[in-house]
């Protein structure tokens, strides 16, 4: 069988632990047999980071520039556990903080559907991707404990020294005060993230804020939303056959409950923290959730929502037999590819990306999963095989060839 080819790398980040492991397999048996891989090989993985002082993420993150397509694998964000397990210089930032400040991109993340996992939401038909905005708001506050009667003001100084004021509140006894902020240019590169996104998904896009209550600050974020989607998705949405919606934040969580999904969710820093967890959740799994960072110049990097899972490499460093759930790595792969294969215009490629895919969700429709998916599962206990992290690559293998 001849392999099929590809005209431009990808940019591949290894990472670490159990995840690094996945990575291995799913190259060896999953990808190489089938393709003619060719990538910019960037190792993330801890001890790399350290030995370059960190300066491997930066460069991975800039070829993601040059290149245009990245996949990564999980990665340890150091703590002071970490520091001392690897004898690190310094406690290095997140990978993942450090490649979206460069790339300045929004990250979607879309569950994996499949069935036999099916959502404790009844009515969701369709995935649901969340976009959470990744800048400001709470996540950058300045507060205050007030320790007893005072007053308290926000007070913005231009650069000519000018101050505006306004009181926010004369305490007669103690309490807290808080401040918080975001930039129009952050807001505007998110809301290109997301009309872009949602064309290359053909999905419809929502959006939600509580611009009732905050007629300054949130009603910025809508106005925002606004004026590029008129400017310059309104009639590329129209060709489409796809729409923009926007609606209260309250609203819209009451509608996505009683809706059948499908869409992509947009939401503010704070409302994409929680309700990401919330859509993960009732999709089954963190192992069957992608996520993938687009930049608002339409630079792309797959990778899986969850972490090295450290404690099923702990059992695998002892020798002990794990059963991890790969699917989400396999999926950061094939979207990675078949992003490739679309911007190279290399329909071989993109259509392996859908076999891998299918072959995957087959394996597991069939009733042969990870130990995760297996307690979760609505199929007949008697027809699931509960397999290993190799064995279930292998079975995914032999269904693709
Ligand atoms: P984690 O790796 O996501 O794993 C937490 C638990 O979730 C696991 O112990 C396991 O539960 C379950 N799980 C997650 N992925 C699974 C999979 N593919 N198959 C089966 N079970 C899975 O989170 P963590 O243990 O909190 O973090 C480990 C390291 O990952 C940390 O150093 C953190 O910094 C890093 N991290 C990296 C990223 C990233 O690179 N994007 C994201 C998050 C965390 P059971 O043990 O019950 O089986
Ligand atoms: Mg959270």
């Amino acid at each position: 069988m001849s392999k099929i080819m590809m005209k431009t790398p990808l940019v591949e980040m290894d990472g670490d632990e159990m995840t690094r492991i996945l990575w291995e397999m799913i190259k060896d048996k999953l990808l190489m047999p089938f393709v003619s891989l060719q990538t910019e090989y960037y190792d993330l993985g801890l001890k790399k980071r350290d030995e370059t002082d960190d300066q491997i993420t930066i460069d991975s993150a800039e070829a993601t520039k040059r290149l245009g397509v990245a996949v990564k694998c999980a990665t340890i964000t150091p703590n002071a556990d970490r520091v001392r397990e690897y004898g690190l210089k310094e406690m290095w930032k997140s990978p993942n903080g450090t490649i979206r400040a460069i790339l300045d991109g929004t990250v979607f993340r879309t569950p994996i559907t499949v069935k036999g996992i099916e959502p404790c939401v009844r009515n969701w038909e369709k995935p649901i991707t969340l976009a959470r905005h990744a800048y400001g708001d709470v996540y950058k506050n300045v507060e205050l404990r007030v320790p007893g009667a005072g007053k308290a003001e926000l007070v913005y100084t231009d650069a000519a020294g000018n101050e505006t004021r306004k009181l926010i509140q004369t305490f007669t006894g103690p309490g807290v005060v808080q401040g918080v902020h975001n930039l129009d240019a952050s807001i505007e590169s998110f809301a290109r993230a997301c009309f872009q996104f949602a064309l290359d998904e053909k999905k419809e896009l929502w959006f939600g804020t509580k611009d009732t209550i905050s007629k300054t600050y949130d009603a910025r974020f809508r106005e925002i939303f606004d004026g590029i989607y008129e400017k310059e998705y309104k009639e590329r949405f129209q060709n489409a056959g796809i729409t923009y919606f926007y609606t209260l934040i309250d609203d819209a969580v009451a509608r996505i409950m009683k809706s059948k999904g499908g869409m992509i969710w947009a939401c503010k820093n704070y409302d994409g923290d929680v309700m990401s967890d919330m859509v993960s959740s009732a999709f089954g799994s963190l192992a069957m959730m992608t996520s993938v960072l687009v930049s608002p110049s339409g630079v792309y990097e797959y990778e899986a929502a969850h972490g090295t899972v450290q404690r099923h490499y702990y059992k695998h460093l002892k020798g002990e037999e794990t059963s991890t759930n790969p699917v989400a790595t396999i999926f950061a792969w094939s979207g990675a590819l078949r992003k490739r294969g679309e911007l190279d215009a290399l329909p071989e490629l993109q259509k392996f990306a859908d076999r891998l895919e299918a072959a995957t969700l087959g394996t597991i429709e069939s009733g042969v999963m990870t130990k995760d998916l297996a307690l979760i599962t609505t199929l007949p206990k008697e027809s699931v095989t509960v397999k290993n992290t190799g064995d279930f690559i292998d079975a995914i293998a032999a269904r693709l060839s």
